[in-house]
């Protein structure tokens, strides 16, 4: 397999010189028409069918990169999500590892040797540089020369002399560039579990003895789901398997990995981050691959980390969008780590206060096995949730104001008692409504229940589920209201609403913009949590694992945001929102307020995020996804072509679906548009799309593999293919 992506795979002779060193999974170069490209050996045979092989090159690094369970993972991978397989292996192995061209740091070190105290005496005379850089060596069993030279505060030449005159030993050593090496953390021994925890627990240590299904831990925030982490990876430990955690790169924070460092201070803890220096990528991977490390922590990626005897997968915050690569292979980490624990006879944990409607549906069949922790360890209460209608807000303060009267004073009072405040808005989805102020009416599809979609150019109101087309109206056509307007509002123009209000209050914005500079990002929940701030106003990243006991109150300004996404979970979205931001109130000794402003308060996620009814929302949210059958109850495809020409798009997209219609029976699936994405222009890209619904997921992607393979888009047209699409934009 070369790394292009041609989804194919070529025969090559091995050379008699080459034969040890060739090995299933090792990395080669090979003439490849006119050049020579690099790639894997991913199968090996007596003989082949083709004429006139030619050889392989050269063999790449020691030993093979691509084992032969995650070569198996990647053509799963290659076949569910339609990419070519060479895509999933380049996803699965980091870019400095398969480049090869970075190597282990080797840098000078420096033992002490024997010396007698004459001689010692006699060089403190003569060479008292010297004789001070040895004293300080003696005191330690070596060190790096860069440290000692710090230490003494000296030069190259003087340890170069030492070494001459036989007083110390220098060597080559690998310099380990682990970010996090030399910290220490106070240890942390295991907590007696509460029964429900125990419970869980028995349930992982059992998929890890013998893994049968995927365990699905429900349990609140800070019902104490982390702690059964750590003791299920203690087990698998002492069964001499290595575990793997995911969590979203947002909360990969300092805090959440010490709480591993400090429970296995013997053990090397991995941590994949998408901010590692490729030094420190490259002797990471390798210190997993090589078996020195038995614990991974890291974001989506790391689900592909080497491990040698994976015993366990815990994802956390399952329902998370962020292990969606929105990239080609577009695979979703958390079903990538479920096939490859089956692959590897491996547990699978899967952890959230708000599940994913597939994963609890899943559960409800019998395909998870459930564990529930309805309550706070502490048995801390959860948060009182305030509804504002701000409908009624509207009429009364006489037009659209950022913040209620009520969310004005529940703010003053917290800040008379120096407590701190969150206030969130959720930025995504501006203006791709239609929404009334006065009457919260927003313009929604006859046939699908989710929101229309505005598109400017054309003037319409579109369904991209469906096709469905509206006009734009003039007037709101609920309450007739004129001043019916496309919503939009974003943190700045809450951050300085919010200074006007509080002039006194200390304010920081903190939004998605922000996280591209990470210091910066670390700084201010820094500020912010030695108290330097008082109102801190940001989106979505401010909602997820930070633990504030000083936060008593969290607004949220606009919750309808996530409600009118054109996307059938919208609903869905804005549950998991309210409760996770909910979680981030009162985690101290004080008990919490959530202020929810809403121009529809009567919306079932809100009125269930209210009671942190998460069954109750699953069950009303199921009877709407099965009555249009919508994932859980069905799999959704979503295929985008895009052009800079929109006729050529739309004119393929079209082909396209003529062609799938005619390979997928109706009884198999259901073909619907095509019809213009949301974001209907990207980068002078037109885009159209094409869904697929079914309850026959393999069958349909055969069918839509060999469409694929027969009908090929035009030089400037390009598709993407979404198996199980997380977002519909
Ligand atoms: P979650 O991951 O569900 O949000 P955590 O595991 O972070 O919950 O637990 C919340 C808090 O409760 C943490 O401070 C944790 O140390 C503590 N905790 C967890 N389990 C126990 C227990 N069995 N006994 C006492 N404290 C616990
Ligand atoms: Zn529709």
């Amino acid at each position: 397999m070369v790394d292009l992506a041609l989804d194919r795979e070529f025969d090559y002779r091995i050379p008699p010189a080459l034969a040890e060193a060739v090995q299933l999974g090792s990395r080669v170069a090979v003439p490849f028409g006119k050049r020579t490209a690099q790639g894997y050996v991913v199968g090996l045979a007596d003989s082949s069918t083709y004429p006139n092989l030619k050889e392989i090159g050269e063999v790449i690094g020691k030993k093979p990169l691509l084992g032969d369970k995650i070569l198996e993972l990647t053509r799963w991978m290659g076949k569910y999500y339609c990419c070519p397989v060479e895509l999933a292996v380049k996803c699965a192995l980091p870019e400095v590892v398969r480049k090869a061209k970075i190597s282990w740091k080797e840098r000078q070190f420096v033992t002490p040797g024997k010396i007698s105290p004459e001689d010692l005496a006699k060089l403190k005379k003569r060479a008292p540089k010297q004789a001070r850089a040895l004293e300080i060596l003696q005191k330690s069993e070596g060190m790096f020369v860069f440290k000692l030279l710090k230490l003494a505060d000296t030069d190259d030449p003087t340890v170069k002399k030492l070494a001459e005159k036989g007083y110390v030993q220098i060597s080559d050593q690998v310099d380990d560039r682990d970010p996090f090496g030399g910290e220490v953390f106070l240890p942390s021994t295991p907590l007696t579990l509460t029964d429900d925890q125990r419970k869980a627990l028995e349930l992982c240590n059992a998929a890890i003895d013998k893994p049968e299904k995927p365990v699905l831990i429900h349990g609140v925030t800070g019902s104490g789901k982390t702690e059964i982490y750590l003791q299920a990876i203690e087990y698998a430990l002492h069964q001499g398997k290595d575990s793997i955690v995911l969590v979203p790169e947002i909360s990969l924070t300092p805090q959440t990995v010490e709480r591993f460092r400090a429970r296995f201070q013997n053990q090397q803890i991995t941590v994949l981050h998408s901010n590692l220096s490729a030094g420190e990528r490259h002797d990471q991977w390798h210190k997993i691959r090589d078996g020195q490390s038995h614990i991974v922590i890291g974001a989506r990626s790391a689900v592909f980390a080497p491990v040698q005897a994976l015993g366990l997968i815990v994802i956390d915050e399952e329902h998370e969008t962020s292990y969606k690569q929105e990239e080609a292979p577009r695979y979703n980490a958390r079903d990538v780590a479920i096939m490859r624990a089956k692959i590897e006879r491996a547990a699978v944990v899967l952890g959230s206060a708000t599940p994913a409607l597939e994963s609890f549906y899943n559960a409800r069949r019998g395909r998870y096995a459930l564990a529930s922790l309805p309550t706070r360890v502490d048995n801390q209460k959860m948060p009182i949730m305030r509804i504002i209608d701000m409908r009624q807000e509207v009429i009364r303060q006489k037009g659209w104001h950022v913040l209620s009267r009520k969310l004005v004073a529940a703010i003053q009072a917290r800040l008379d008692k120096n407590e701190q405040v969150i206030l969130f808005l959720n930025r995504r989805g501006y203006s791709t409504h239609l929404f009334c102020p006065k009457c919260g009416y927003v313009a929604n599809c006859p046939n699908c229940s989710v929101s229309l979609t505005y598109h400017r150019k054309a003037m319409q109101l579109l369904c991209h589920l469906c096709g469905h087309v509206g006009t734009v109206p003039k007037n709101c056509p609920e309450c007739h209201d004129p001043s019916f307007r496309f919503s939009g509002m974003g943190t700045e123009k809450v951050e300085s609403s919010i200074q006007k209000t509080f002039p006194k209050a200390r304010v920081q914005r903190m939004d998605s913009d922000m996280m591209t500079r990470k210091t910066l990002y670390r700084e201010i929940l820094g500020a912010f949590r030695v108290g330097k701030i008082d109102i801190l106003v940001g989106t979505q990243m401010i909602a997820k694992g930070l633990h504030f006991p000083n936060v008593t109150l969290v607004g949220i300004i606009h919750a309808d945001m996530a409600l009118h996404l054109p996307d059938f979970r919208a609903g869905e979205r804005t549950f998991q929102l309210l409760v996770q931001v909910a979680g981030r109130a009162g985690r101290g000794d004080v008990e919490g307020e959530v202020v929810v402003q809403t121009f529809t308060p009567h919306k079932e996620a809100i009125q269930f995020a209210r009671q942190h009814d998460f069954i109750g929302f699953y069950e009303s949210e199921i009877e709407f996804r099965e009555e249009l059958k919508y994932p859980p109850i069905s799999r959704l495809i979503c295929i985008t072509t895009r052009s800079r020409s929109d006729t050529k798009a739309l004119f393929f997209a079209e082909a396209l679906t003529r062609e799938l219609q005619k390979r997928i029976p109706r009884t198999q699936g259901i073909v619907a548009g095509p019809t213009p994405a949301p974001l209907a222009k990207v980068q002078n890209q037109y885009r159209f799309q094409v869904m697929l619904r079914t309850q026959h997921i393999m069958q349909v992607i055969e069918s839509l593999s060999q469409t694929l393979a027969s009908l090929k888009p035009p030089a400037d047209v390009s598709i993407a293919v979404d198996v199980d699409p997380v977002s519909l934009l």
